[in-house]
């Protein structure tokens, strides 16, 4: 909860990003996918499917469409650069025989509650590949769109045609993401996206038209050629636009993992410090413009689901980021996606052939996961309580899973201990709570009850917060 006598201002302490910005998780799931093995197998996906079915929690569909007709060179997702559009067909072919197999799995009582087509780039599909997709997704599982629903979509303004929204707001949809980045032009030509505020903003005024109750913006910061100026004009146009949700991520440089990024001149990437200078910008000009910092990189205006999602401690958290809608199983359809079931966390074969050759020979595509034991479970619950509601109640988590908290956690609060000294979180009797200034290092803070997090693996897996 918001202490309500600290300024988002206030947020921002160079010392304590100093001493605290460790790379880690986004914890959009624990255990995190570093952990996931290929010992898991489609059988254990299959057996935790049909368990599923006995609770019958309604259910999420993440399905990703990995084409993009340009490469933006800081990008981490999966994908596939291409311009022939013929791959989108022989993509949908397989797909279709995926959802056929998935869609087997799960009871036909369970209604689809939430919906998100994410990639690469969905509308590299046309209109009628689009339809047709929604129209199989429709075939093989209960979809219910409508106002309790959240259908989602992520859209590059680049790649929205005129009439685009309104289809999409046809078959279901009713929230866009639209990727942004940086307006501006020495940043969008160094990163290889360029893209004309007059585009991204005809497209948010198209998804206003049509009746999307939600839209959001995605920015990142640390890019090539950026500087606090430069930066600060780019959120002072978006500001004026007032998307009800920001995302504004930071840039990760890793070059190892990611090959398109060599194409930056990594000399022109800012400084640490001209980092911190634009973080703490943005901070402070998000708050005085009335976002509320959700934590994770997200801001959302006080009205928007998401904020009072989490002011009523309703807040969850999955691989497509936050979200209001709690206790869906979420089931990953096209390549590389990756689902989540109660005890279980599983993902799809990463490249196309592979994905292609699974489902050729009438096979789920599912290629590793992880099983969660007993103390996976309890630590998802502590780490999922700290990054949506960022409190935690020691009595209720007590009760639910048997266990004597701080003799359990014991190393755990030891090191939460200094983070206390440091104002990030308060630690009393009943109740752990992260407080404002520990937004910006909630991975940190989690780190503290991950037990699979080792030391050698930050900084070459994990990103920072800065
Ligand atoms: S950032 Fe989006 S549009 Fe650009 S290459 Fe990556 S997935 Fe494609």
């Amino acid at each position: 909860m918001v202490d309500a006598a600290t300024s988002q201002a206030s947020l921002f302490s160079p010392e304590l990003i100093a001493k605290y910005d460790l790379a880690g998780p986004r914890y959009t799931s624990y255990p995190t996918a570093a952990q996931f093995s290929d010992g898991y197998t489609v059988a254990d996906y299959t057996a935790a499917a049909t368990a599923s079915n006995r609770a019958g929690a309604e259910l999420s569909l993440y399905v990703h469409i990995p084409f993009c007709s340009t490469v933006c060179f800081y990008c981490g997702c999966n994908k596939v650069i291409t311009k022939n559009r013929a791959h989108a067909a022989n993509y949908l072919m397989r797909l279709g025989e995926e959802i056929r197999l998935q869609g087997e799995l799960y009871d036909d009582t369970r209604a689809v509650r939430q919906m998100h087509w994410g990639g690469g780039t969905p509308t590299f599909l046309d209109h009628a590949q689009t339809e047709q997709l929604m129209g199989l997704l429709e075939a093989h599982f209960r979809c219910e769109s409508g106002p309790d629903s959240e259908f989602s979509i992520e859209i590059d303004p680049r790649a929205c045609q005129p009439g685009t929204l309104g289809h999409l707001r046809s078959l279901g949809f009713n929230r866009v993401s639209f990727g942004v980045q940086d307006f501006d032009p020495k940043v969008q030509v160094a990163v290889n996206r360029l893209q004309s505020q007059a585009i991204t903003f005809g497209a948010i005024q198209e998804a206003r038209d049509q009746g999307f109750g939600s839209v959001s913006l995605d920015l990142i910061y640390g890019l090539p050629c950026q500087t606090r100026a430069s930066f600060a004009r780019t959120l002072s146009e978006v500001i004026a636009i007032r998307p009800e949700r920001l995302s504004v991520f930071n840039y990760a440089h890793l070059p190892h993992l990611f090959k398109s990024q060599n194409r930056i001149d990594a000399s022109t990437l800012p400084s640490p410090a001209e980092k911190l200078a634009i973080l703490d910008y943005t901070i402070e000009v998000l708050g005085v413009a009335g976002y509320q910092y959700i934590g994770m990189d997200h801001f959302a205006l006080p009205h928007d689901e998401l904020a009072r999602a989490q002011r009523a401690g309703t807040l969850h958290r999955n691989f497509q980021g936050y979200s209001t809608h709690a206790g869906c199983d979420l089931v990953g359809l096209g390549v590389s996606s990756i689902g989540m079931l109660e005890g279980s966390y599983h993902q799809n074969l990463k490249t196309l052939p592979e994905y292609y050759a699974a489902l050729d020979d009438g096979r789920l595509p599912v290629t590793r996961g992880v099983l969660l034991d007993d103390d996976d479970r309890l630590r998802r619950h502590v780490i999922m309580r700290l990054v949506c509601a960022q409190d935690l109640d020691i009595a209720a988590t007590e009760a639910r899973f048997g266990i004597d908290f701080r003799s359990y956690f014991a190393a755990s609060l030891a090191r939460l201990a200094g983070m206390a000294e440091d104002g990030l979180v308060e630690i009393l009797p009943g109740v752990i709570r992260v407080r404002d200034a520990g937004r910006m290092f909630l991975r940190q803070i989690c780190m503290c009850f991950d037990r699979y997090v080792g030391a050698a693996e930050q900084g070459t897996r994990f990103s920072r917060a800065i």
